[in-house]
């Protein structure tokens, strides 16, 4: 297995927090050969963990490809691959997306969609099924599938890479204080740790870092169930229809996700569980028992890209945020591409460049 290049005490990078941002990131600069000490509170914001990490490369809406859809997948596969092969586990699982219609038009739309030769649409299965059965008492009549679809599971993969930075001795279990962050010329200083340079992966509590505060951040608060019911067939597939049903195995499934733009906290509400178990019962009426319920806050972006790159004064210090509701297929390809950036000189993107909120003013 990969492990640090630690010659010295000093890292080539601090990151401050280990959702999927900062330990899609870690990774990343690691496989490069860099040395990295991740700072984390994990009660501060659990996002990541609670998350169904589903990766959706269409937008239902349009029926459109998501945003880089064609380059974030391929990317997606080869690097959670790559350290399900390093670690020895497996995380992501590869399924489609079940989506059933309930009118003409919405079938229609999709014909048209997934013939059409122009748009080169590859996630969009061109077959029309017939009677997949969800329940004892329901069953959809006529459905499609999205394709290259599937879902990483979150909190395993957070577990395992928490695990490989404390086996490297690189892991603090601590809130970051910004009173002991002494930036240097060549260096940054924090408490007994030395780094070259720190990266900031907080999740939406960016806005309380003063380096980076002025990111205009439009978190999304969201919440899950997960039930257990002997009597759901889905068995593979996740299934959505203005919300998801994802199958955790042994008869467990993940039901979500709310949105809600005030309360900002990770609290599960009466009003948000509710909601859910709503949908769900709009579909099916077999019995189920619900075992847990979770909240957390999408660190989402007013222009709901992400937030990937330097700080426009201090050299030695960058960010890496804004994964909004699609962290999962995200990640990787930024984190590469700001790995390439550091080591090679590499552009980022400019659609994420943190510095275009500040020639807008
Ligand atoms: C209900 C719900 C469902 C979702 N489903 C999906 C999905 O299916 N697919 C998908 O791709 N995305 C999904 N998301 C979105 C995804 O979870 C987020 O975009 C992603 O987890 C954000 O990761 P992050 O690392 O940026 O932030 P976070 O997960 O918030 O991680 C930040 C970490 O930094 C720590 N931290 C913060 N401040 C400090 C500090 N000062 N000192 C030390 N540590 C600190 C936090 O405690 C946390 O551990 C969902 C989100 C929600 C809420």
């Amino acid at each position: 297995m990969l492990s640090q290049k630690r010659n010295n005490p000093a890292a080539d990078f601090i990151i401050v927090g280990q959702g999927l941002a900062g330990s899609v990131l870690a990774l990343s600069l690691i496989k490069e050969g860099y040395s990295v000490s991740v700072i984390n509170q994990p009660h501060l914001s659990s996002s990541s963990r609670i998350a169904a990490g589903i990766w959706n490369p269409i937008v239902f809406k349009r029926l459109t490809k998501s945003w880089l859809a064609d380059d974030l997948i391929p990317e997606l596969i080869s690097f959670y691959e790559y350290w399900e092969k390093e670690f020895g586990i497996s995380f992501i699982n590869h399924r489609h997306i079940i989506k059933p219609f309930t009118e003409e038009q919405e079938k229609n739309l999709w014909l048209k969609k997934s013939h059409d030769p122009e748009s080169e649409n590859v996630f969009l299965d061109p077959v029309i099924y017939e009677d997949l059965q969800i329940d004892e008492h329901y069953t959809v009549k006529q459905y499609s599938k999205v394709l290259q679809a599937g879902n990483l599971d979150v909190s395993l993969f957070l577990d395992r890479t928490k695990n490989y930075f404390k086996e490297n001795q690189n892991y603090l279990e601590e809130e970051f204080d910004f009173d002991h962050l002494k930036i240097n010329e060549n260096d940054i200083i924090y408490k007994e740790l030395t780094a070259k340079n720190i990266i900031f992966c907080e999740g939406h509590l960016v806005s309380n870092n003063p380096y980076f505060n002025w990111v205009p951040m439009k978190p999304a608060k969201g919440e899950t169930i997960t039930i257990h019911s002997t009597k759901l067939k889905l068995k593979e597939n996740i299934f959505n229809k203005g919300f998801f049903i994802l199958p955790l195995g042994n008869d467990f499934f993940k039901i979500g996700a709310t949105y809600e733009w005030n309360e900002l906290n990770d609290v599960p509400t009466e009003k948000g569980k509710l909601e859910l178990i709503k949908k769900l019962n709009s579909i099916i009426t077999s019995p189920y028992k619900i075992i847990s319920h979770e909240a957390g806050v999408r660190p989402a972006v007013t222009d709901r890209r992400p937030v990937v790159g330097k700080h426009p004064d201090i050299k030695n210090m960058y960010v890496f945020n804004g994964l909004g509701t699609k962290a999962v297929m995200l990640a990787p390809y930024f984190a590469k591409q700001l790995v390439n950036s550091i080591k090679y000189n590499l552009a980022i993107d400019v659609e994420v460049d943190p510095t275009r909120f500040i020639k807008k003013v």
